[in-house]
């Protein structure tokens, strides 16, 4: 079959492009559904490519067990400690506070994308129209005989090839591995600094390895990246302070420009966008791949739904009312994850007086309302569906 005949066209073999293709089969096997991947065949090209850590929920992790796609290498957060930098206002959320295993997980990047290339292939096996094609550009490719065209091409802020709302934060992401001597295992630490959060998060490696996402202006981050070891190391003691040891090795650092831009309309006639094609978040709270799971997972529903029955459901207007159905189940999701996380990043990276105060007591305050702190996990956790 080729890409100029399908019923479902997804251009992405990202995660969220990949997920949502193995929910489809999984669903409805006989699908005929192409995948447009522009990433290198063999998973071993792939393993170089990306490691920084990203955490995945709880809900995200229950997603990606219904298709076996949960990687092996994982490291469980049991507490988070939320603190400020030389400022009143700490809050610390744990497990049982929550009756949860765990708080959240935190996986490498390639982890998961090479675990759901695995997963999709197993699915694969037993789907007959579906074709998974590598390409190089999109420009032999054009789908003249598609009926529904899911765009999952992600990308990172600043590199994406289309812009339409949001907001420049003025700040990167310096990502790496940093090795401690007196870490306590499973515990994420987030600070808030003058410039903006800096998080140190558990790896798989075990508890002094840990994850490292500091962020700071871009001009500051260029600078950190190019120092030697022994200063950078030095540098982020000072602005971390001593709560686990020294910090001993650094490694693998590397830069992320940080901004919002997300569609206001996800879809449009046969087309529909997901996961990081319809929204870019900041990664102070950890959502942007969370949601585009959700995404995934709710279009396959309604895409698969399209199967069901004894009556041809793909023409233009089943199709076009199961894309607006798909897009009103997600507006409150999208725009509360979207809306919190644009709140934080914007609290949480200025340093006006009042906001520091405000922060602080906002800290303070999840700290002794029980009931605030449990809603705000749980749309971390969970989305709000
Ligand atoms: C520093 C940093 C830390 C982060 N931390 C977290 C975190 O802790 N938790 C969290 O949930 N999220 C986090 N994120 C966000 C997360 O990385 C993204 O939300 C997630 O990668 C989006 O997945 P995606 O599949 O939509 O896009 P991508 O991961 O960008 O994948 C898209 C794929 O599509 C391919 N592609 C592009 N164009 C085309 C095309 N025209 N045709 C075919 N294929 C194409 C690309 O090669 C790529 O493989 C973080 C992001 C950054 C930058």
């Amino acid at each position: 079959m080729s890409a100029n005949d399908c019923d479902i066209l997804i251009h992405g073999g990202g995660p969220v492009g990949l997920a949502c293709a193995a929910w489809i089969l999984q669903k409805f096997p006989e699908a005929k559904l192409t995948l447009l991947d522009r990433n290198p065949i063999n998973d071993a090209d792939l393993a170089a490519a990306d490691s920084r850590g990203i955490a995945l929920s709880h809900g995200s992790k229950l997603l990606l067990d219904t298709i076996d796609a949960w990687p092996k290498d994982c490291a469980d957060i049991h507490r988070v400690h939320v603190s400020q930098a030389g400022r009143f206002g700490r809050a610390l959320m744990t497990r049982e506070e929550l009756s949860q295993e765990a708080l959240g997980h935190i996986i490498r990047y390639r982890d998961i994308h090479i675990t759901l290339r695995q997963a999709l292939r197993n699915i694969q096996a037993k789907s007959p129209k579906f074709a998974w094609q590598y390409i190089e550009d999109d420009s032999a490719h054009v789908p003249f005989n598609t009926k529904c065209v899911v765009h999952a091409e992600g990308g990172l802020f600043k590199k994406q090839d289309w812009v339409e709302s949001g907001r420049d934060y003025g700040q990167s992401a310096l990502v790496g591995l940093v090795e401690v001597d007196d870490a306590l295992p499973h515990q994420a630490w987030e600070r808030f600094t003058a410039e903006g959060p800096l998080a140190v998060l558990p790896s798989h490696y075990g508890p002094n390895i840990l994850n490292l996402v500091w962020c700071g202006s871009p001009e500051s981050s260029q600078q950190r990246l190019q120092l030697s070891d022994a200063d950078f190391l030095n540098a982020l003691q000072k602005e971390f302070g001593s709560r686990i040891g020294r910090f001993l090795k650094i490694q693998d650092r590397r830069l992320y420009e940080l901004g919002l831009n997300y569609r206001k309309q996800i879809t449009k006639d046969n087309e529909v966008w997901i996961g990081n094609a319809a929204q870019t978040l900041h990664p102070v709270a950890g959502q942007g791949l969370n949601l585009g799971l959700r995404d995934a997972y709710l279009l396959a529903e309604k895409l698969a739904g399209l199967y069901s029955g004894s009556v041809d459901k793909k023409t233009p207007e089943h199709i076009h009312d199961a894309l607006e159905s798909y897009a009103s189940s997600r507006k409150i999701d999208r725009t509360t994850t979207i809306g919190l996380t644009d709140f934080m990043a914007r609290i949480f990276t200025s340093n006006l007086a009042p906001v520091v105060v405000a922060r602080g007591l906002a800290l303070s305050a999840l700290q002794w309302l029980p009931p605030v702190k449990t809603a705000l996990a749980r749309q971390m956790m969970f989305g709000r569906r």
